[in-house]
């Protein structure tokens, strides 16, 4: 997808948004803390600098590599001695910038944090338009394997579009089998090394839990209550993902969960399963946004 001047302003000041909001949240989360206040502060905070949140903020702990946000109520808090991703999200008319910091609450988190940054860096300063995807990866992989650790083979970043977080293309954190795929000029990337611990199997499943959520369709429904939730999904967040927090009090309280769930059973609305690492091994995660150059690439966030 390529973007005209326009557009790229909106990309531009939808990760200065996404930038200022993650560099004041660094050092927010404590251990101990509740997980809904580390959601709720990014995604108050990008609201408050006239961005909105792209997809709910993700707060994922140790083995728990990616797509946790806190459901409604949520009472979890941050273990102590704990790897914590905060992945966050913001969106300017749609322009959508994706990025994310780690917090290591142990010697180890600590490294596997400053390894992810290190591997993010690299790819970073490395690509360029026409770049394969498979040299891209392989960059990745080595930083991560010299500092002794392991990446997460079937996490990837992936292009970016309007109203779109994935946009068709995945870029690797592992070397691939040759692939004649390439990064091009004017395209937007997100980037995002995920890094484990080396005796972990190095890659995430499907867990049966979903706190993560997107319009499929606008099909019909049958109750009034799902209509009106459905409808208000499509209006405030289009194809972009909400989180149940997000929708409460759209319609009466008592009919919210019977709504929310035939809008999932008629897959009009679907889930994203929390990805959780094979062998429950922390896992650490750094991502920045980024517009790919002939010689090198802008970072958005
Ligand atoms: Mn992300
Ligand atoms: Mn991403």
């Amino acid at each position: 997808m390529q973007f005209d001047k326009e557009e790229l302003e909106k990309f531009r000041l939808s990760g200065k948004i996404l930038r200022e909001t993650r560099e004041e949240m660094r050092s927010y989360p404590k251990e101990n803390m509740p997980i809904i206040e580390v959601c709720e502060k990014v995604e108050s905070t990008i609201r408050a600098k006239g961005g909105k949140p792209a997809f709910p903020c993700n707060v994922s702990i140790n083995e728990v590599a990616a797509h946790y946000t806190s459901p409604p109520g949520d009472t979890l808090t941050i273990p102590e001695g704990s790897t914590v991703k905060v992945d966050l999200g913001v969106h300017v008319d749609g322009y959508v910038t994706d990025s994310a910091f780690s917090v290591g609450f142990n010697p180890e988190g600590r490294s596997m944090v400053i390894t992810a940054e290190l591997a993010l860096k690299t790819a970073v300063e490395n690509i360029h338009g026409d770049m394969a995807l498979g040299k891209i990866g392989s960059l990745i992989e080595t930083i991560i394997k010299n500092r002794g650790f392991k990446p997460i083979s079937n996490l990837t970043g992936h292009s970016v579009g309007r109203y779109l977080i994935h946009a068709g293309l995945s870029i690797p954190n592992v070397a691939q089998p040759v692939s004649f795929a390439k990064v091009k000029t004017g395209e937007v990337y997100a980037i995002e090394p995920f890094v484990t611990l080396p005796d972990a199997v190095g890659r995430v499943d499907d867990s049966p839990q979903t706190t993560i959520y997107r319009l499929l369709k606008t099909k019909s429904v049958k109750s009034e209550y799902s209509k009106k939730l459905l409808k208000y999904i499509e209006v405030n967040f289009r194809t972009l993902p909400f989180a149940e927090r997000w929708i409460i009090g759209v319609v009466p309280k008592e009919q919210h969960k019977a709504a929310f769930k035939e809008l999932l059973a008629s897959k009009a609305v679907m889930g994203y399963p929390v990805f959780v690492e094979v062998s429950k091994k922390p896992v650490a995660q750094a991502e920045h946004t980024v517009l790919l150059k002939d010689d090198g690439c802008e970072v958005l966030t």
